[in-house]
């Protein structure tokens, strides 16, 4: 490999929920401004459309049931590029810190010696927040909010104890497929059945749906409502209807 003594920079930069509204304005100059755009699956294709139009965009999606492109081939297409002189946007769905795997490619930038910049995105949990008018925390309803990944290594022997419950919002990242593990978990923790659960799918695009329900009910509604990736759940008191709170979703206003 011929090294540039001048390594290009890598920015990790977190593309948001999917409408370019939600972009911050550091990542859509960089993503304007970049000649090579490393992204994967969860980027909507009217984002990648603000790329320059001299850029070569370079897909790495990832599907649940089987990586096209493993993490380690990711982080040495970015360091390559970079040890070759060349700046990288590495745009990620969401924020690059949030079950993003940016944390990887952040530390194999570094060993290799190439300068990493990080720009956070609106993370799923947020932006379904503030789609589906479900406020995280609420002085009435939760003072604690906690993310987990629903489908991660040895999910059955992760401890939850007290992530969910009264005061208390849980947000349940790539957790579709493991619903019903989840709430049979969730339950012998001893949360009740009867806790309110909503299930936001493709939060803040213009297809977005938002389920609710009980968490016992939760694997019976991701079911016969054919909730498809991506989209997150969400318990506790803050996801029932209280029409005293006076909040209006916001627009998902995809042009
Ligand atoms: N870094 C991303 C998360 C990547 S993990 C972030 O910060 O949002 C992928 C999971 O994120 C999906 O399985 C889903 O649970 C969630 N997700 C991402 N985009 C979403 C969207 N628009 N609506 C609902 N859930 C979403």
């Amino acid at each position: 490999m011929s090294e540039n003594a001048n390594p290009g920079r890598v920015y990790l930069v977190g593309a948001g929920p999917g409408d370019p509204e939600l972009l911050t304005l550091r990542a859509a100059r960089l993503l304007m401004a970049a000649r090579i755009v490393v992204h994967d699956g969860l980027v909507d294709p009217s984002i990648l459309a603000m790329a320059h139009r001299d850029a070569r965009l370079i897909s790495v999606a990832k599907r649940r049931a089987y990586h096209s492109v493993p993490q380690d081939e990711i982080c040495a297409l970015l360091v390559r590029e970079a040890l070759a002189g060349r700046d990288v946007v590495r745009l990620k769905g969401g924020d690059p810190f949030v079950f993003g795997r940016g944390g990887e490619e952040a530390e194999a930038c570094h060993a290799a010696g190439v300068p990493v910049e990080i720009v956070p995105g609106i993370s799923a949990a947020n932006a379904a927040g503030a789609a589906a008018a479900i406020p995280l925390t609420h002085r009435d309803h939760a003072s604690i909010v906690s993310f987990v990944a629903g489908q991660c290594k040895g999910l059955s022997e992760q401890d939850w104890t007290g992530l969910a419950g009264v005061g208390r919002t849980l947000v349940i990242y790539m957790g579709v497929k493991t619903a019903p593990q989840i709430a049979e978990k969730l339950m012998a923790d001893g949360l009740s059945p009867e806790m309110p659960v909503a299930v936001i799918e493709n939060a803040a695009r213009a297809d977005m749906r938002v389920l609710r329900g009980s968490l016992a009910g939760l694997p019976g509604m991701v079911e016969d409502e054919k909730v498809r990736s991506p989209a997150l759940i969400v318990i506790g008191e803050v996801t029932r209807d209280h029409a005293d709170v006076p909040l209006v979703a916001m627009a998902t206003g995809m042009a």
